[in-house]
């Protein structure tokens, strides 16, 4: 068969026409907040993509949607640098997978990577906080990871999200990362009042929290029954030093003010990952908030300094997806009906 470069033409073309996709599909989803194919649909295309390059490792250049976090911003807002790259997640959908990323992660420390923090992953909007001595100065979409939208005058209608830092401690300047959503029953209001106003539903909880959270007037934001749950922290400088595991750095926030999650928990080993992983996919909608799996952390800073980052994940964390659901799909058909 005719190749290029020793890629056969067949897989240059599978992959051009992939990437396309992918690339249309982020632009829907992350710029535009509605999606028009489904979170299963883009996955498969993306584990097709990350097999492909697998295959032909020159197919994998730093522009391919494998390489890459979330889209290029849109024009709406006023883009600004984040002060520490946000990245993506590397995703396990099997037991296999989440051995796999221990093990390897093992490897690497040439030590036991646990304790692991085990937490739900809110399936929301990525965001990113900046307070300076104890004032929030500035929120901001993820975008590419490096830049992303100024979304400061909506965040401040965002009711658990503190103006002011309290406690002890304060950091001079404090970077914090979560996830901006709408509850599941705030969803289905939304909805209710859009059709009722002859305006297309939202696909989905994680769309209609997006969508809420970038609109060009923050009066309409705080109409929207927003939350924030945090979730990491970026630059962390003056004030008490940083603490030295994940769980420890969540209590410090949950001290200054900040929400975080009562949900978590720190175990010692791939089973018990496993048996918090069995637990929620039987409880997945206990929480106020849509969860589409768990998210797997090693608890460690130290341990996660050493392990690093790939261009677009920490090699320290890992999210495992549940199936998706067929709701999405349903609600997917009627609004591109619309
Ligand atoms: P991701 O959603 O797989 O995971 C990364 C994100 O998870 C982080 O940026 C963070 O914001 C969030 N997160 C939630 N809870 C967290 C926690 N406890 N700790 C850390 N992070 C947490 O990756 P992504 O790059 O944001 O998006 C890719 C996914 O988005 C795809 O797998 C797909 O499901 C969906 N997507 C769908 C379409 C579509 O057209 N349907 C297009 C693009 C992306």
């Amino acid at each position: 068969a005719a190749e290029v470069e020793g890629v056969p033409v067949g897989a240059l073309e599978r992959h051009a026409e992939l990437a396309e996709l992918a690339e249309e599909a982020n632009w829907r989803y992350y710029v535009l907040d509605t999606p028009t194919v489904s979170d299963g649909e883009y996955d498969a295309w993306m584990r097709e993509l990350r097999e492909l390059e697998e295959a032909h490792l020159s197919l994998r250049t730093p522009d391919s949607p494998t390489q890459k976090v979330g889209a290029p911003i849109s024009s709406d807002f006023t883009p600004v640098q984040h002060p520490r790259r946000l990245e993506s997640l590397d995703n396990a959908f099997n037991d296999a997978d989440l051995a796999g990323w221990q093990a390897r992660a093992e490897r690497l420390l040439e030590a036991d990577p646990g304790p692991y923090l085990c937490e739900l992953k809110i399936d929301g909007l990525a965001i990113d906080l900046v307070y300076e001595k104890g004032r929030l100065v500035r929120g901001a979409t993820r975008g590419d990871g490096r830049v992303g939208d100024d979304v400061t005058a909506n965040v401040r209608t965002i009711k658990n999200i503190p103006h002011r830092l309290t406690g002890d401690g304060i950091p001079d300047r404090l970077e914090v990362r979560g996830e901006v959503y709408l509850s599941v029953e705030g969803f289905h209001k939304l909805n209710e009042q859009l059709v009722a106003a002859g305006k297309p539903p939202f696909a989905n909880p994680r769309n209609s929290g997006a969508g809420s959270l970038r609109q060009k007037d923050p009066r309409i934001t705080a109409q929207r029954d927003l939350s924030m749950i945090c979730h990491g922290v970026g630059v962390w400088e003056g004030g008490s030093p940083r603490p030295e595991a994940q769980s420890a750095i969540y209590e410090r926030l949950g001290a200054f003010g900040l929400p975080v999650a009562d949900t978590y928990k720190v175990v010692e080993s791939l089973t018990e990952i496993n048996d918090f992983i069995e637990y929620y996919r039987e409880h997945r909608h206990d929480p106020v908030y849509e969860i589409d799996g768990v998210v797997v952390k090693v608890d460690r800073i130290e341990a996660q300094r050493q392990l690093g980052s790939t261009s677009r994940a920490p090699r320290w964390a890992i999210a495992f997806k549940y199936p998706p659901e067929e709701v999405n799909t349903k609600l997917l058909d009627i609004q591109v009906g619309v």
